[in-house]
């Protein structure tokens, strides 16, 4: 293996199974994992919280005073918004909708791809957005573009939900799903796009193992090359 650390950028739409495969990989690759849509998450409660996540002014100006930390506790990471572990709070559905309104807005992106290029520096690192393969890692060692069904996906997060002990019904969560992946996709600023160099894999038809077996043998296949 090289000595170099190595960077795997993972994009993808919402559900695609990017932080649950990244966190394997990580663990299987001994590498640090880093939830980029954590971030924007908690951004997104901070201005939902000041009662202004559709002010593209306030929002501009607060992400310069904004404290973001990230934290890994037990090898789990975790995220603070000043000194309050804001983890649990960020996975409500109001906040998926707050974080991708702020991250649309271009004084947000500059502020969390510096922080998140400063977080990686020096690690063997993999992380997960929707911009990592464009804007925070181009030069990344592998680049995946992970994509699946929007029914597939929004089976999956309400699994997810439901595990967490915050259950939404399907008809809801989709509904979600394909509204942010719109707004995602159809932004100004660091739209969700494949890398041209992006390896595209489709979990649609994978279990967990599969697509974790199969990002593993690209890793290693770019690692080693
Ligand atoms: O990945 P997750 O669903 O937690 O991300 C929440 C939102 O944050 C996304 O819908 C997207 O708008 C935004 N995001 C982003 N760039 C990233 C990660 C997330 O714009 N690198």
């Amino acid at each position: 293996m090289s000595v170099k650390p190595f960077s795997i950028a993972i994009d993808g739409p919402a559900g695609a199974g990017k932080s649950t495969i990244a966190k394997a990989l990580a663990k299987e690759l001994n590498a640090m994992y880093l939830d980029t849509g954590a971030m924007y998450r908690a951004f997104g409660l901070y201005m939902l919280r000041k009662g202004a996540v559709n002010d593209a002014k306030a929002v501009a100006a607060s992400v310069v005073e904004v404290e973001i930390n990230v934290e890994y506790i037990d090898g789990t990471q975790h995220i603070f918004l000043g000194g309050e572990d804001v983890s649990r709070a960020i996975r409500e559905p109001e906040v998926s909708m707050a974080a991708s309104a702020v991250s649309a807005v271009p004084e947000v992106r500059v502020r969390m791809v510096a922080l998140q290029q400063k977080i990686a520096e020096g690690h063997d690192v993999i992380m997960d957005g929707r911009d990592i393969g464009t804007k925070v890692l181009p030069n990344a060692t592998l680049k995946i573009f992970l994509t699946a069904s929007p029914e597939e996906r929004a089976k999956r997060r309400c699994k997810e939900l439901e595990e967490k002990g915050m259950p939404q019904p399907y008809e809801d969560v989709l509904k979600e799903m394909v509204e942010r992946d719109y707004q995602d996709t159809h932004r100004a600023a660091s739209p969700l796009q494949a890398a041209e160099d992006a390896v595209r894999v489709d979990t649609s038809a994978l279990t967990l193992e599969q697509s974790v077996a199969e990002m593993k043998r690209l890793a290693l296949k770019a690692i080693e090359a």
